[in-house]
């Protein structure tokens, strides 16, 4: 991958078993929220739409646009340093627009439901590993355990989880003061890879 990045991935899956998989493909449009650091997709003009928990607004999107591929196997194991590859079974959120960890989502909390994510149906997955990052790449990208979306920190601590320092005894506290810190879940470095 290093080099090719997400193109040599690209394409559709072959059934060489006989079993049908689902077609892989690659979706545009995701960016990285400014304000709680989150990653969501802006198309269909959720960028105006999506709540960020970020002063109760709603996401503001960076420069850079970012590909996802949809229904990749996973590859490699995310908690060795030195293995890169996908992992499987990202989701999108429909109320927040944001991208989390899927098989958490009844730890999730999210900032348009108040509650925990609404799961999508489609299987996204997430470059792990900087032995993967190409110049089509940008690694540091995080896990949060508290929030469960997947954040920019570069291994540390960024702005704007909807559940961090979360006082529920004053639920509408504004910018910094309700709403606090992500928090890394793991030390596996996501990576994501630029949409050319
Ligand atoms: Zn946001
Ligand atoms: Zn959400
Ligand atoms: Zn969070």
């Amino acid at each position: 991958m290093v080099g090719a990045g997400a193109v040599a991935l690209m394409g559709t899956s072959t059934a060489l078993t006989g079993v049908a998989k689902a077609t892989t493909s690659i979706q545009i449009d995701w960016c990285w929220c400014t304000l709680c650091s989150c990653l969501f997709w802006a198309g269909n003009n959720r960028e105006s739409t999506a709540p960020c928990p970020w002063a109760l607004g709603y996401h503001n999107a960076g420069e850079t646009l970012y590909q996802m591929p949809i229904n990749y196997p996973g590859s490699g194991s995310p908690s060795d340093p030195s293995s890169f590859g996908i992992q499987a079974e990202w989701s999108w959120c429909s109320a927040c627009s944001a991208l989390f960890w899927g098989p958490g989502v009844n730890n999730s909390h999210c900032a348009g439901t108040g509650t925990t994510h609404n799961r999508g149906g489609t299987n996204y997955g997430m470059y792990f590993g900087t032995a993967s990052t190409g110049t089509d790449a940008q690694g540091g990208w995080d896990w949060c355990s508290l929030c469960q979306e997947l954040f920019w920190g570069n291994g540390d601590n960024a702005a704007g989880c909807c559940y961090g320092n979360y006082d529920p005894s004053n639920p509408n506290a504004g910018e910094g003061i309700g709403y606090g810190p992500h928090l890394p879940g793991s030390s596996t470095d996501y990576v994501m890879h630029y949409t050319s």
